[in-house]
């Protein structure tokens, strides 16, 4: 039997967010909806960025270099659109910065802009408190389980393990069964163009 409903999921897949990058020409702007960040060295490995699983990582094997990346689920208010963003330690470093002044993430203003056109260069960070109290801030999603579904890695294969740099870092366990993938089937859904390089500068 199927059954229809008159009216979208009131709770729609929490682990399910799209991820973005800070895009190029414009700037991406939002509030902040976690608490912390969370962050982890990933490889750019056969076209996708990847965690890095550190014992027996098929990136690490290749001799691919690893860079940190960070990510914050961020709500704009205009387009309701709710999405992770990725962040590099550079970027992350302010809003660490900011956390630990205010104690948490969740309702500051974020706005993330590129200096110039090129689709590698330096994010400007700008961050603040903003009054979101006649805002519905949706609830904060749980950024690991998040990772854990973009990656494909099954949900008990990700902790949050201690920080690095005062930052949250995310471990993740190797598993041969989830870790093969085909970049085929499964797009890069980072959006932006890539370049050749396997390391893009901060
Ligand atoms: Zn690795």
């Amino acid at each position: 039997m199927i059954h229809f409903d008159s009216a979208p999921p009131t709770e729609p897949n929490r682990h399910a967010l799209p991820i973005k990058r800070t895009p190029t020409g414009r700037a991406i702007v939002g509030i902040i909806t976690c608490h912390d960040l969370i962050g982890t060295n990933t490889h750019f490995h056969r076209g996708r960025t990847r965690p890095c699983t550190k014992e027996d990582c098929p990136a690490c094997g290749d001799g691919i270099p690893f860079r940190w990346h960070g990510y914050v689920s961020l709500w704009n208010p205009k387009t309701k659109e709710h999405v992770i963003l990725e962040l590099t330690a550079r970027m992350a470093e302010r809003i660490a910065e900011y956390r630990q002044t205010t104690g948490t993430l969740r309702g500051a203003r974020l706005r993330c802009q590129r200096v110039n056109l090129s689709p590698n260069a330096k994010a400007m960070v700008e961050i603040g408190p903003e009054n979101v109290e006649a805002l519905r801030l949706p609830p904060p999603p749980d950024l690991v389980k998040c990772m854990a579904t973009i990656w494909n890695f099954s949900h008990d294969e990700m902790t949050v393990n201690g920080t690095q740099k005062d930052l949250a870092r995310v471990d993740i366990k190797p598993n041969h069964a989830l870790r093969t993938f085909d970049p085929q089937v499964e797009p890069d859904n980072l959006g932006g163009k890539r370049n050749g390089n396997l390391i893009r500068p901060a």
